[in-house]
């Protein structure tokens, strides 16, 4: 899960990076009073994409009615397709010097990795390709970690000036203890600002948090906002399914991962033939493809309007065909009136016969069987493309 800038702020804080909070608006009338309280302040969009400062999503704001305005324009916007319904009202901060510093994990070298540069502030791709010398790259051993040494030398590599460097450490050991006690796979500031005074401070933070590490953070369930997820993700999620929704006609469904990528890549192939319809999500059903769990996917699937026809592509294994064949008529029960969509289904493997003797005498109007992997696949991408 990606957080937030004003989210990623509330960590940093937490693991002492210095940072001023804010507060988060969702109206002008909000944004107003926010820039009451805190005097000259930004105005700054919230949405999970960096270059929000180019794209005119952060704005200073002298007067409470300026923040007013540029609450009322910001909150209309979209940055990268994304529409802003929260803004952040910061503190103007007096800005001598712009900095960039990130941990992320290097999965090719199964290690961490930190990027630190002066030159901060713009796109640090931008800095790495028109000047790589001012971009350090410096590898972090997992089994060691960082620990006040190594911020030093993370520092000194840097090239953090000299009046800065005991903050610096400091700064970088407490990122550090976000990355790791939060199990973020992204830790980034752009830019760590030197402020008037030689203070440094975090004015944009993004995080990434492991999703895997879930179960021991039960506290990062509130970064998670609904009116930001797909609704058809956040269904799946709430019934426990495993489903990313793709921008395509015909829905999948299927048991393991392996078998539900290569029917992605089959449907997409099919489609080709058929007006270049394209597979509309994955959903992996997993093992137990019992009638509720076949229902919560079709029910899932059914809710995305672009779908026009359903392949349900199981193989048999511990579950056997008869208890899908079993789920599929269940599910069909379940849903009622609500199944509108042609279903090709395909069953192999353990018990095939019964299973697809059990979906014969259903008889069902929207339910028909292909023997085949790519035969269903191009009567489902037919069915689509209708
Ligand atoms: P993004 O990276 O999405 O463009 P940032 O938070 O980095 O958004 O803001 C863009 C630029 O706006 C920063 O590089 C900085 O110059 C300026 N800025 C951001 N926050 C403040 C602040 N609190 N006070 C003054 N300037 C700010
Ligand atoms: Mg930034």
């Amino acid at each position: 899960m990606d957080l937030m800038e004003y989210q990623a702020k509330e960590l940093f804080a937490e693991h002492g990076v210095p940072v001023t909070l804010g507060i988060v608006a969702t109206t002008p009338e909000e944004a107003r009073a926010a820039a009451e309280k805190l005097g000259v302040v930004v105005v700054k969009a919230q949405v999970k994409a960096g270059g929000r400062g180019k794209a005119g999503g952060v704005k200073l704001a002298k007067t409470p009615d300026e923040a007013f305005e540029h609450a009322t324009a910001i909150l209309g916007m979209t940055i990268k397709d994304l529409p802003v319904h929260r803004v952040l009202i910061a503190p103007a901060a007096s800005i001598e010097e712009e900095y960039y510093f990130s941990f992320l994990l290097d999965r090719a070298n199964r290690r961490y990795l930190c990027i630190a540069s002066v030159e901060g502030g713009v796109e640090i791709e931008e800095v790495a390709k028109t000047n790589p010398h001012a971009v350090k790259q410096i590898p972090v051993d997992p089994g060691t970690g960082v620990d006040e040494e190594k911020a030093r030398a993370i520092v000194a590599e840097a090239g953090f000036p000299a009046p800065l460097t005991d903050q610096a450490v400091a700064l970088v050991q407490a990122l550090w203890r976000v990355f790791v006690e939060e199990d973020a796979t992204l830790v980034e500031v752009n830019p760590l600002a030197r402020l008037e005074g030689d203070v440094l401070e975090a004015l944009d933070g993004k995080v990434s948090l492991d999703d895997n590490a879930d179960f021991r953070h039960e506290d990062h369930a509130v970064f998670e906002m609904k009116d930001e997820t797909d609704p058809l993700e956040a269904k799946a999620k709430e019934k426990g399914l495993n489903y990313v929704k793709l921008d395509g006609e015909v829905g999948i469904i299927g048991n393991g991962a392996g078998l539900v990528m290569s029917t992605l890549d089959v449907v997409a192939y099919a489609g080709e033939r058929h007006g270049g319809v394209k597979p509309a999500n994955f959903l992996d059903i997993g093992g137990g493809a019992n009638a509720q769990v076949m229902a919560d996917g079709l029910d899932v699937i059914l809710g995305d309007d672009q779908v026009r026809a359903v392949f349900v592509n199981v193989f048999g294994g511990i579950t056997a065909c008869d208890e899908v064949a079993n789920g599929i008529k269940g599910a069909l029960e379940i849903l009622g009136d609500h199944a509108t969509k042609p279903l090709v289904v395909r069953l192999d493997g353990n018990n095939v016969d019964k299973g697809r003797a059990i979906l014969e005498e259903l008889g069902h109007p929207l339910v028909t069987q292909v023997d085949t992997m790519d035969g269903a696949a191009d009567k489902a991408a037919e069915l689509a493309g209708a």
